[in-house]
């Protein structure tokens, strides 16, 4: 059964909701014109914000990191959105030498072997080029969603990261039902592995599908105590375990 089939629900406020996410991505683009980029982990939220920025001619840069562990469909969809957008996407991909070490050193399967390792190749993976795509930005745009887990549940639409940049999160207020129901009103291109009960995707060896009742996140390193479950992009070094 399609992932909009199963999740897209018109709910209360919903027009509300879109028109503020709208006012939030106008106010940060002009707030910090031409420096600004939406780093999209090319989940559903953020095709989302994706549609938001090029449906409305936001001048918010689109980047994505291309970790070299993603599933096929993930790397698919980047092509996608550029053709269905005509807008290009900044690709962020890790150091080759740093993935070849890392692996040499602790093997293909190390992020199950402990949380040490696993946040290890989230470093080298993710948050090496992150860094590069944020180093001459001032703002960031995210898809975080207060409803994603208990850690993201104080989400704001706008908060500081640890480096002094905002982050702005205008789907902050947004259901699942909600993100589907865009998706399914504006006909956005998505992963098809949503379709296939992965509600939110990752690298290929830390994603699985989940069952039904499951939690949202639950397919996400799925071997790991829940309060770990983020990899580094969103989890304030002051205030661990806060919003992502
Ligand atoms: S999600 Fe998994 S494969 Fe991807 S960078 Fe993190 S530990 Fe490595």
């Amino acid at each position: 059964m399609s992932a909009i089939a199963l999740y897209a629900r018109a709910s209360a406020g919903f027009d509300e909701r879109v028109a503020h996410a709208v006012a939030v991505l106008q106010s940060a683009a002009s707030e910090h014109a031409g420096r600004i980029v939406q780093a999209t982990s090319l989940g559903a939220e953020d095709m989302v914000v994706t549609d938001l920025i090029a449906r409305h001619g936001l001048p918010i840069a689109i980047g994505t990191l291309e970790t070299g562990a993603l599933h096929p469909e993930t790397v698919a969809l980047i092509g996608r959105i550029e053709a269905h957008y005509q807008l290009p996407v900044e690709v962020y991909r890790p150091q080759a030498e740093a993935v070849i070490q890392f692996v040499k050193t602790n093997g293909a399967e190390a992020m199950y072997q402990s949380l040490e390792l696993r946040k290890a190749c989230c470093g080298v993976r993710k948050m090496e080029p992150l860094a590069r795509m944020l180093a001459e930005r001032n703002a960031w745009v995210t898809g975080l969603r207060r409803e994603q887990s208990n850690a993201r549940a104080i989400v704001p639409f706008s908060e500081q990261d640890d480096a002094g940049r905002a982050k702005i999160n205008p789907l902050a207020d947004w259901s699942w039902n909600d993100v589907w129901h865009y998706i399914a009103q504006h006909n956005v291109p998505y992963n098809p592995l949503h379709d296939q009960f992965m509600p939110s995707i990752g690298c290929a060896p830390c994603t699985r599908a989940i069952a039904v009742g499951e939690e949202f996140r639950s397919g996400r390193w799925w071997w790991e105590q829940e309060g770990a479950k983020e990899c580094g992009l969103h989890v304030s070094q002051t205030k661990e375990g806060t919003a992502a």
